[in-house]
């Protein structure tokens, strides 16, 4: 008889592991809260703006292309995207800029120019980088650190040989100060810290493999937005028979006997054979399952970074701006101080804007552009949201005005703003945490809910709070190392049907 299952939420790792299911011939049904599908990446329009309200940038396209692959579908018909020339462009307090093109022979001359940083030391960190991430990267990213195969195999032993001892006892902003020799080169790959929420004075020097991902593998631009990524992933759940019930949260997961039975809704059983939460994982302990000691457990590890974003349609054009733009705080040590020991936000924090209509006029009106603008912020610990964002919204006006000779509020005609309070509400995530759990010490990796759950049998977890963390890319893995995980106990669960 054919089985039955439930995914609970239907953000991106949601999406994937669905289809996933679906093609293996599993009845799947999706149980959202919301009215729409994504989460955390959504999209806005108003005024003739159009904004991605979370995710801004692309990476690892393959594992999408996998996922179409192993469906049967061709990607192209469902989103198109290109790499794009100019990863981002950085802006330091001294007035240096680098221009960081994806050629790295060019980036790294520009380096040397900017900042008198050897050309050569960062190709070679670069190259260090890659070998970090295909060789260490491929098992903590690609399976699960919980199962004893993992651990069993030849080829952990050949990777973990490239394991320095910096990479474990230094963090990454020490990691960061022996490889290179110049401030501002130190604070741009400190940064990359931060796309798993972390602080790069806490999280490990293994991190440095982070970068490899842009300067080796791209950046890349869906076209149309962001946004195309989640429409791409349900209509392929679609196609291959996912049934989609949105504005429907679920209140319970069913289990007894050490066996998961189904979910309650509305209140209302509907019985599965097959549970996946890709709700936040401290939810799905707390309130899912009741299990309020496991949920206390998680907490243990300190929340990830979340944000204050201003969603701004400016009328007018910076030739000066790109795709991507960072305006660096002067003292990085500061701001990371500041959220993850002080709970607040540094008086000049550091500002990323990601202007959409640069790739796609119709982003917004003409002669017009679709600022988002992001400050990293601790996540939500009582404090009074409205008054920071303002206070934030000072300091980047200041900013702006001195590292571009700008007045940029007087170009504001739209605004819309994000906070860890809306990010919290509207995807359910703890706290408003971008990423579940910062990655703020050496065995954070470890300390990871797993995929599956060791007591209850056909219950698993995928999504950005669980193994092997946030950002699409682990999103988009973790949905199919649940689903691998699933397909070993298949024999298990078939035979409790
Ligand atoms: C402002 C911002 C900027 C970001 N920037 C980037 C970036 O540039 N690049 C990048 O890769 N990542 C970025 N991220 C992180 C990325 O968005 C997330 O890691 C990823 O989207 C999380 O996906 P997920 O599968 O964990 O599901 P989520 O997006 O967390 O979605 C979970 C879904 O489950 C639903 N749900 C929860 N509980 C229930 C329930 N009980 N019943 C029914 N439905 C439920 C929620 O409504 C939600 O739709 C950013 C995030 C934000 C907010």
């Amino acid at each position: 008889m054919e089985l039955k299952a439930i995914i609970i939420g239907s953000g991106v790792a949601g999406l994937a592991a669905a289809t996933r299911l679906a093609i293996q011939g599993i009845k799947v049904s999706v149980y959202e809260k919301n009215g729409v599908a994504g989460g955390k990446l959504g999209s806005i329009t108003n005024q003739g703006y159009q904004f991605d309200t979370g995710p801004s940038l692309f990476t690892e396209p393959y594992l999408l292309q996998s996922l179409f692959d192993e469906a049967g579908e061709r990607m192209e018909d469902y989103l198109t995207y290109e790499e794009c020339d100019e990863l981002c462009r950085y802006f330091f307090e001294s007035g240096k800029k680098i221009t960081a093109l994806a050629d790295i022979n060019h980036f790294a001359n520009e380096m040397e120019e900017q900042l008198d940083e050897s050309a050569e030391n960062i190709k070679q960190y670069l190259q260090n980088a890659e070998k970090l991430f295909n060789s260490v990267g491929d098992i903590f990213l690609n399976s699960s650190l919980h199962k004893r195969k993992t651990w069993f195999h030849r080829r952990v032993f050949k990777s973990l040989k490239q394991v320095k001892l910096q990479h474990l006892i230094n963090t990454l902003h020490e990691f960061n100060k022996v490889a290179l020799k110049s401030k501002e080169a130190v604070q741009l790959f400190d940064r990359y810290a931060t796309y798993n929420g972390s602080s790069p004075y806490k999280t490990p020097g293994m991190l440095s493999m982070i970068p490899h991902i842009e300067y080796n593998e791209g950046v890349y631009y869906p076209h149309g937005g962001m946004i195309k990524i989640i429409e791409a992933l349900q209509c392929l759940a679609e196609k291959k028979g996912v049934q989609f019930y949105f504005n429907t949260p679920v209140d319970r997961i069913i289990y007894s006997n050490g066996s998961v039975k189904g979910v309650v809704v509305n209140h209302q059983n509907i019985m599965a054979d097959i549970i996946i939460s890709n709700a936040d994982i401290y939810f799905t302990y707390d309130h899912l399952l009741g299990r309020k000691a496991q949920a206390k457990k998680l907490l243990r590890q300190p929340r990830s970074s979340s944000a204050v974003v201003f969603y701004w349609g400016i009328k007018k054009t910076f030739p000066a701006l790109g795709l991507h733009n960072i305006f660096f705080s002067n003292d990085y040590k500061a701001e990371f101080n500041a959220i993850f020991n002080k709970f607040s936000v540094y008086q000049d924090p550091t500002v990323y804007i990601n202007i959409t209509s640069k790739k796609e006029e119709g982003h917004a009106p003409a002669n017009s552009e679709n600022w988002f603008v992001m400050v990293n912020t601790p996540a939500h610990t009582g404090q009074h949201w409205e008054q920071i964002q303002q206070e934030i919204k000072a300091a980047v006006l200041k900013k702006l005005h001195r590292l571009l000779g700008e007045d940029v509020a007087a170009y504001i005609e739209f605004e819309q703003v994000l906070n860890p309070v809306l990010i919290a509400e509207q995807t359910w995530a703890k706290d408003g945490a971008l990423y579940g759990a910062a990655s703020n010490n050496k065995f954070s990796a470890f300390l990871r809910a797993p995929n599956f759950f060791k007591k209850i049998q056909g219950l698993y977890c995928c999504g950005g709070t669980v193994h092997p963390g946030g950002g699409i890319p682990l999103c988009l893995r973790s949905a199919k190392i649940s689903v691998d995980i699933l397909q070993q106990d298949l024999t298990k669960l078939n035979h409790r049907h």
